[in-house]
């Protein structure tokens, strides 16, 4: 099945947009009539230069307000398409999609927007062109797959099919099924695109919040299923109106179009067998069984901090590397790298983020799989170069500049904690009762947040929950969590706006995003409080003022309240269970710990907590006067 893709989905200008459709891998695009007028090559010229860049044209798009047009109108409109046929032979485009009417005199009526049809087609095949028509799911009279089928259908001629957009079938709830009753053949083009769920006008809707499949909440994969099973062997084509998008870099919204085609096609040849379809057989989304280890970026004073700081929180340095000057840190099932090397890769994500998590290692079933299906959806292989005695640890860049590395336990991967890393006899600590990564908390611009969820849930088996908005003092951050099915890796992704919230400023403080903290479980919250009390560890205290409030909103008994208030501890609840939480105080840069307790089912992250927290850190920032880097 080939790929393509509207040239309307990628921001730039017609050349910067075809260099990035090529390098993100799609067979051809859907030329844009505005593209190309806005363009200054000649018809035939623009033609080649699509070409040149190894890309087809699939579709020539827009023709609007034809059928139905009473005459002296109706002539007119086939003069109109007369001119463009004559222009996608000089381009080179074979099928032009018409979108059903939404001109003030079309007149309704099958029969008559069918005849319209059939001479159209008519015109159409003496150049050897296609004429496709699709529902848009605002037109005057023609809103609907299905009277569009029937209009093509009564058309009965071999350059008249339809184009479904999974869109405007989706949008108005149109069951996507009903498409399995139309012949493949018959079915010219296909286009897709999501979108989240928003109640508003469709038109604006469409043309303004589209996204790549899987970025929004529409079932893409159920339509798309229904157009494979009809034996549709033509192209899925991505036709993305996104406002956001429009400001985004040509090649990251390419990369992600091709990322979510990719991801999408394969879900469907895996959900719907037996289709004729040809598509790329890749591994099945890769699930997560742990975080192996997160390795930090530190030097000097922060990498003393960093220490002195995982000390308090009871872990012990339980190796030191063979040859290099990294070191292991270790509590419960937590392993933390601190790589303090004046090389490799830690190093220059140093160098450009000041110390932070450059790297971690995801425990997955088969690592050759895991690297398979992320260099299919365009991650970067990531490698440098192994020194002697080190194992050779697969891995991809993530996204924001860091590296993620897999290890499994069947290819001896996992040995690597032994073979790497000499005991250093550091056992004494009791430690304090931290016992696995809860979740990760990545930031990131707001414009960059669907980019994200979509490399996790399209590599991993990783769901979004619902997006939820945090209220920074300074602005609002949109926070969105992705995890695995049994909370193997969690994540949450905070998304920027503002460079005033806390978000932002760790954002311009580490000079790109990365990941702002990192939540450690225990199993009782009390128990480890006092612990870390015991360690010197330092807690970002929280008013009383927030106490009172809890006492008042969750109606928890008094030496409940006054316990948690003792150790700075956070509460929220949700129908299921409770959640405590515990911050450590910022690092410089805006990097802290987080210590969580989740009690008979919570799912959250304790968001109603974030603008107490956010508060409490920004005193603490604001009292140390953060030096700008
Ligand atoms: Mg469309
Ligand atoms: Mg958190």
């Amino acid at each position: 099945m080939k790929t393509g893709i509207a040239t309307v989905s990628v921001s730039g200008n017609l050349r910067e947009k075809l260099e990035a459709i090529a390098a993100a891998g799609f067979d051809g695009i859907e030329i844009f009539e505005q593209d190309f007028i806005a363009d200054a090559g000649s018809p035939r010229e623009i033609g080649d230069l699509v070409r040149d860049h190894g890309l087809e044209i699939l579709l020539f798009q827009p023709f609007r307000d034809f059928e139905g047009l009473p005459e002296p109108l109706r002539a007119r409109a086939f003069d109109r398409a007369r001119h463009k046929f004559d222009l996608m032979v000089e381009l080179g485009a074979p099928m032009v999609l018409v979108c059903s009417s939404v001109h003030p005199e079309a007149q309704g009526g099958i029969d008559r927007a069918a005849e319209d049809f059939r001479q159209l087609g008519q015109i159409a095949a003496e150049r050897g062109l296609k004429v496709g028509f699709e529902a848009l799911a605002w037109g005057r009279h023609v809103n609907d797959h299905r009277d569009a089928w029937e209009i093509v259908r009564r058309a009965d001629h071999t350059a008249v099919g339809l184009i479904l957009d999974s869109f405007h079938t989706l949008a108005r709830k149109i069951d996507p099924d009903t498409i399995r009753r139309i012949p493949g053949d018959r079915i010219f083009f296909v286009q897709l695109a999501d979108a989240p769920l928003i109640e508003m006008d469709l038109l604006y809707w469409s043309r303004h919040f589209r996204n790549m499949p899987g970025e929004g909440d529409l079932d893409v994969t159920a339509f798309m299923r229904a157009v494979a099973a009809t034996g549709y062997g033509g192209p899925a084509s991505l036709e993305i109106f996104n406002d956001q998008f429009r400001g985004g870099s040509p090649k990251g919204l390419a990369r992600d179009g091709h990322r979510a085609l990719t991801a999408l096609l394969d879900d469907v040849r895996r959900q719907e067998p037996g289709i004729a379809a040809e598509l790329p057989g890749i591994p099945g989304r890769i699930a997560i069984e742990g975080v192996e280890f997160i390795e930090f970026a530190a030097d000097g004073e922060e990498l003393d901090l960093l220490t002195a700081t995982l000390r308090s929180l009871g872990f012990i340095r339980a190796g030191a590397h063979i040859s290099k000057a990294v070191e292991l840190w270790t509590q419960g099932d937590i392993r933390i790298v601190l790589n303090a090397e004046n090389e490799g890769f830690a190093r220059t994500f140093w160098h450009v983020h000041g110390m932070g998590v450059c790297d971690r290692g995801l425990r997955v079933g088969d690592v050759a799989d895991t690297v398979r299906r992320s260099v299919a959806l365009g991650a970067d292989p990531f490698s440098q170069p192994v020194g002697p005695g080190e194992l050779d640890i697969p891995a991809i860049r993530g996204v924001g500049g860091g590296v993620i590395h897999f290890i499994d336990s069947t290819s001896g991967l996992s040995d690597v904690w032994d073979v790497e890393f000499r005991p250093v006899g550091d056992m004494a600590a009791a430690g304090a009762g931290l016992t696995r990564i809860d979740h990760i908390a990545e930031t990131m611009s707001y414009d960059e947040m669907l980019s994200w969820s979509l490399f996790y849930t399209s590599i991993f088996e990783m769901k979004k929950a619902p997006m939820v908005d945090v209220i920074d003092p300074d602005g609002l951050v949109h926070s969105q969590a992705v995890q695995a099915p049994d909370g193997a890796l969690r994540l949450t992704l905070n998304g920027a706006e503002s460079h005033r919230t806390l978000a932002g400023q760790f954002l311009s403080e580490s000079f790109g995003s990365t990941v702002q903290h990192i939540a450690f479980a225990t199993d009782d919250i009390f128990r480890t409080a006092e612990a870390l009390q015991r360690g010197g560890f330092a807690v970002l205290p929280m008013p009383k003022n927030y106490y009172d409030d809890l006492r008042a909103r969750f109606g928890l008994p008094r030496d409940q309240i006054e316990r948690m208030r003792r150790f700075d501890i956070l509460y929220d609840e949700d129908a299921s269970g409770r959640y405590f939480q515990l911050y450590s105080r910022p690092f410089t840069g805006g990097f802290f710990f987080e210590v969580v307790a989740r009690e008979d089912g919570y799912q959250g992250y304790g968001a109603p907590n974030a603008p107490f927290r956010i508060a409490a850190q920004k005193r603490i920032v604001s009292q140390k006067g953060v030096p700008r880097r």
